[in-house]
């Protein structure tokens, strides 16, 4: 850790210059530790499946918003806006639980090594 050089986070690949304290992912450099990231990653994985359930909610009441308004125009209008929001909180939601989960298994492998090290430096 004492050479200049930047910092590529073991988590999500970012590149940092040295001496950074912790990546955006929440990857400790200086401890090496994924803790903090592994607690922030499955935050961010929950998040992501709540938004995602939220526009296929959206999506499954699209009719009965649609027909509870009763001017034509005006429930056309609506049943449009419900459709880009349920789409858009569909595939973000996905995206973001998809990658947060991605992320979140590199940090478990992560934390299992420092294990392994600690095996191989006990035996002489
Ligand atoms: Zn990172």
């Amino acid at each position: 850790m004492a050479d200049p050089g930047p910092l590529t986070c073991l988590v999500c690949a970012q590149t940092w210059p040295a001496r950074t304290p912790r990546c955006t992912c929440g990857y400790d450099f200086e401890t090496r530790s994924p803790a903090f990231a592994i607690e922030r990653l499955g935050r961010e994985a929950r998040h992501g499946n709540r938004i995602w359930r939220r526009g296929l909610v959206a999506f499954l009441l699209l009719p009965v918003a649609f027909f509870a308004v009763g001017s034509w125009p005006t429930a056309v209008m609506v049943a449009l806006v419900q459709l880009i929001c349920s789409v858009w909180w569909t595939v973000q939601g996905l995206i973001k639980a998809d990658r947060a989960n991605h992320r979140l298994d590199e940090a478990r492998k992560l934390a299992q090594l420092p294990a392994a090290r600690v095996i191989i430096r006990a035996k002489p």
